[in-house]
């Protein structure tokens, strides 16, 4: 190894030295070990097989299935923990919003996962009071407390950015607007990165979170400053695994629909089904 050594006079470079005492130690090193493709091949750990799903949107083989058309039996009120009410027909889950916010039995940590949403045809309202849900990606409590991506009506409905479809709640506006119009079928697909807490409370790494909006992205690795809050700055409190939940939004427009929701934990953090 040789240092190249400059050193400035009147602002001009007067001197280079270079310092030539390793020159030849570092070339017997490259003699005794040369370089073959082989070094930098890893054969270990061999990662699992998965098979994929048919169609794009299907779970892959190793997905846990959290609402496959047929019943709520993956979740719960999240008010009091008992049998979620919302209604299953013909393959859909619809809103019933006075149930409140529904949530998974289940807990997580980081996870992909991947959701259809519907805004019926025909909505009415404006701004946040027009298809209003949400997903919270990790729920750490009661009511709308965690981390919220934005589901509403955003097809032509204004509202403030950072709280149309695919923004996380009053954190992050999205890339772009990839919203269908109301009465057809959108998907999130969502890489969630949980956060992780020290024993005293204090954030050891925040939240991230990369989202696709009908395949479009439009979260890129966004790293959250703590919950998503309707009022006032968003800050952490510490958790573990937590339930991933559904919002009842209270305005008076028609409820939103869901179907094919599936999640693959990507830590060993994930309680059993
Ligand atoms: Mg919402």
């Amino acid at each position: 190894m040789g240092y190249l050594i400059t050193s400035r006079s009147q602002g001009s470079i007067s001197a280079t030295v270079l310092i030539a005492t390793t020159l030849t130690f570092a070339a017997a090193s490259v003699t005794a070990q040369p370089a073959r493709p082989a070094d930098t091949e890893v054969h270990t750990p061999v990662p699992a097989r998965v098979t994929p799903g048919v169609r794009g949107g299907d779970p892959p083989s190793d997905a846990v299935v959290l609402f496959n058309g047929h019943d709520l039996s993956q979740w719960v009120a999240t008010r009091d923990k008992s049998a979620a009410g919302w209604t299953v027909a013909d393959g859909v889950l619809t809103v019933k919003k006075s149930a409140g916010n529904i949530e998974t039995k289940q807990t997580f940590g980081s996870y992909q996962l991947h959701l259809e949403w519907k805004v019926p045809a025909g909505i009415s309202g404006t701004g946040q009071g027009r298809g209003n849900s949400g997903l919270f990606m990790a729920s750490p409590g009661a009511g709308d407390a965690g981390y919220e991506l934005q589901i509403l009506d955003s097809f032509e409905n204004q509202t403030y950015v950072n709280g149309q479809a695919a923004s996380i709640y009053k954190q992050s506006i999205p890339l772009v607007n990839a919203s269908r119009k109301p009465g057809e079928w959108q998907s999130y697909d969502v890489i969630w990165t949980a956060p992780v807490f020290n024993a005293d409370g204090s954030v050891r790494s925040s939240a991230g979170v990369t989202v696709l909006h009908n395949g479009v992205l439009v979260q890129n690795n966004f790293v959250l400053p703590g919950e998503t809050r309707y009022i006032g700055k968003p800050t952490y409190r510490a958790h573990g695994p937590s339930p991933i939940k559904l919002q009842a939004h209270g305005d008076p427009s028609a409820p939103l629909s869901f179907r094919n929701i599936w999640v693959r934990p990507l830590d060993a953090a994930s309680s059993a089904p």
